[in-house]
């Protein structure tokens, strides 16, 4: 293992000039690990498959790799995919922001829920060098014949082990078969389970496994548990929930707060209620128009709302660098689920906290399950004692 000890920056990476003022535009001077051993790989073309934590800078890995490769002259030569739009849409700010110094550098995100004709219309009469996507549309675009794909050499899955799910399976392979032969594939996730393994040799044979500093996970989110009582009526037990939940939001000083809850309907219930009681939140789920999604989500990254309540659309990629307190109003029902949205504090080596409501009985029991699965085995300390919560 090559361990570096000196004081890396992103100067001594031997990028391109362009890229570099782009990463000091961004107000990025450091790599992070998975930067540092990923960006190099990347450069060199190798297929790469990135695991690192959340928040640990994975977009810019292939965001720079995508900026290297770049021919301004020619057409789309990368095509990222994300499984939901929100992070569809922060990708391209984030090739945007990188890209600033390229001129010229056209950039598009295309997704479902919004007008196709103006998806459309992005491409018409103009080169777009990246496309980002959510994998509906872009294969709707590509297959009525909008995007050309003929030049693609980069092609990157974020959030790869969410994308492998079967929904979004035919979408990916139609988009996979009219790529070139000769590119390059980059994936990207916080986890890898087991099952993945068929779904990334689909589309990788020898790809570089890129997983530094995987000896902690989310170093900087202490986790806490806390338990309510059980009642067996939903109703009772959303209120039961409920009131434990503004204590928490009383009790614990906090920049911005994501809640998590399991269903649409309670998020929105949920809402109404924080309303009714006067603490102002928004929220994100996935029966709610695009537009309305992209709101929230600008809300919460523009500082304008403290607290946004979600389903697990937002558990993943979401980047809102305030947010140092995530409440899981129920507990997710697996580890993957658990370690994106307590992800969701403490972005980018940041503290946060994350608050699990639980149970008692059943729930509590399942929940220590899915925390014995996790790799590290994980302290929790109860929140309001001191007792260990020790697994
Ligand atoms: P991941 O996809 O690994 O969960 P992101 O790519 O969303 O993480 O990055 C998380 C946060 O870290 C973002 O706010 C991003 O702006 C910030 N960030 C990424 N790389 C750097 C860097 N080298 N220096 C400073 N901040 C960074
Ligand atoms: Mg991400």
């Amino acid at each position: 293992d090559i361990k570096i000890t000196q004081d890396v920056t992103f100067n001594t990476m031997l990028l391109s000039e362009p890229t570099l003022r782009g990463l000091t535009n961004a107000g990025f001077y450091r790599p992070s690990p998975i930067q540092l051993h990923g960006i190099p790989l990347g450069k060199c073309g190798f297929d790469l498959l990135l695991e690192a934590k959340s928040g640990t800078g994975k977009t810019a890995v292939f965001s720079v790799i995508a900026l290297e490769k770049l021919q301004l002259e020619n057409n789309v030569q990368a095509v990222i995919l994300a499984p939901t739009r929100e992070i569809a849409a922060q990708i391209c700010d984030v090739l945007k922001q990188i890209g600033s110094d390229y001129e010229g550098l056209c950039v598009e995100v295309v997704m479902g829920g919004l007008s196709v004709e103006e998806d459309k219309a992005k491409f018409k009469n103009k080169k777009v060098h990246i496309v980002v996507g959510s994998p509906g549309r872009l294969r709707h675009l590509i297959h009525d014949g909008h995007i050309d794909t003929s030049a693609v050499r980069l092609l990157v899955l974020d959030e790869a082990d969410k994308l492998m799910e079967k929904s979004f399976q035919p979408d990916i392979n139609y988009i996979f078969s009219t790529l070139p032969n000769q590119k390059q594939v980059i994936m990207s996730s916080a986890t890898y389970p087991e099952n993945t393994k068929t779904f990334i040799n689909q589309y990788v044979q020898n790809a570089h496994h890129v997983c530094p500093d995987t000896t902690s996970i989310l170093l900087g989110i202490k986790q806490k548990v806390t338990h309510v009582q059980y009642n067996s009526n939903v109703l009772r037990q959303t209120q039961i929930r409920y009131k434990e939940l503004l204590e928490i939001l009383t009790k614990n000083n906090f920049k911005q707060c994501l809640i998590f809850c399991n269903y649409q309907a309670r998020v929105a219930e949920l809402h109404k209620m924080l309303k009714r009681d006067k603490w102002p939140s928004e929220q994100l789920h996935g029966n709610q128009d695009q537009e309305d999604r992209l709101g929230a989500l600008k809300t919460l990254q523009e500082y304008k709302c403290r607290i946004l309540i979600a389903t697990d659309l937002a558990a993943r990629g979401i980047d809102a660098s305030n947010v140092d307190l995530v409440i899981n109003f129920e507990p997710p029902y697996d580890w993957q689920t658990y370690l994106h949205r307590i992800g969701r504090a403490g972005r980018f080596g940041s503290y946060g906290l994350a608050i699990t409501v639980l149970s008692e009985g059943k729930e509590d029991a399942k929940f220590k399950e899915i925390l014995s699965i996790m790799k590290d085995s994980l302290t929790l300390s109860n929140l309001w004692s001191d007792d260990r919560y020790q697994l």
